[in-house]
């Protein structure tokens, strides 16, 4: 078996995203990818920003801050924090993350918002996570919800509403079910210009999100390989 390069897994995914984008007339340019480096060491992500990449999503808010903390001395890397987000750990991701995609309760949004404003920094960029299929055992606001978050993170002066974001189930029907209802709740509450940001897609529905409308995919195992333990 050959040794996983990856220089070269991150090279297909771009292709991937290419090709995808191309067979819908996107501009690929339009869709960001947020390399899902959790669980994997700083040395992996030092070789993916040596590859070019710049966007790294993290799910877990002290290995967020202890990832960016030893990678420092790369300047323009950007952090997006995608797990779900405790109140009591709000204080750590508003010091380390450029853009938090899971704003799922007005109480968050508040707590947040209140952690950003006496980190003395720039406004943080945020979406709100949607458990659109109501999955009992996954995180977001449920659709009905959606408005309420949306009024409470406005409320934030720190806060920038920027989109919303989905975890689908793993069917490959069910996901791309999952993302076009996404697009009609955004639709909705606002359309592109209230909402222009919508972060669906993984390893296993990229293609599927990116015909969707996907603007930001979020990729791990395609890029870093297995994941030591399932999250
Ligand atoms: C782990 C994770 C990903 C990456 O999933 P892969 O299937 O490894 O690409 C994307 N989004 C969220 C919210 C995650 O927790």
């Amino acid at each position: 078996m050959s040794e996983h390069s990856l220089p070269r897994a991150l090279a297909h995914v771009r292709a991937r995203i290419e090709a995808a984008a191309a067979a819908c007339g996107r501009d690929p340019s339009g869709i960001c990818l947020v390399a899902v480096s959790k669980t994997k060491p700083v040395e992996a992500i030092r070789e993916a920003y040596d590859a070019g990449q710049r966007v790294f999503g993290e799910s877990y808010a002290q290995e967020l801050v202890t990832k960016a903390e030893q990678l420092a001395d790369l300047p323009d890397i950007e952090w997006h924090f995608i797990g779900h987000l405790q109140t009591n750990k709000a204080k750590l991701v508003a010091r380390a993350a450029h853009v938090v995609h899971t704003i799922d309760s007005p109480a968050l949004a508040r707590e947040l918002g209140k952690r950003v404003a006496s980190a003395e920094r720039a406004p943080l960029p945020v979406l709100i996570e949607v458990n659109v299929a109501a999955e009992p055992q996954k995180h977001g606001a449920a659709p009905v919800d959606l408005l309420e978050v949306m009024d409470a993170v406005r409320a934030q002066p720190s806060l920038v509403l920027r989109g919303l974001m989905t975890v689908p189930p793993d069917d490959l029907a069910a996901a791309a079910a999952t993302f076009e209802t996404l697009v009609s709740l955004r639709a909705l509450h606002g359309g592109v210009a209230a909402l222009p940001e919508l972060s669906m897609g993984m390893t296993s529905d990229l293609e599927v999100a990116i015909r969707a409308g996907a603007t930001i995919v979020r990729i791990g195992t395609a890029i870093f390989g297995a994941r030591d333990y399932s999250v």
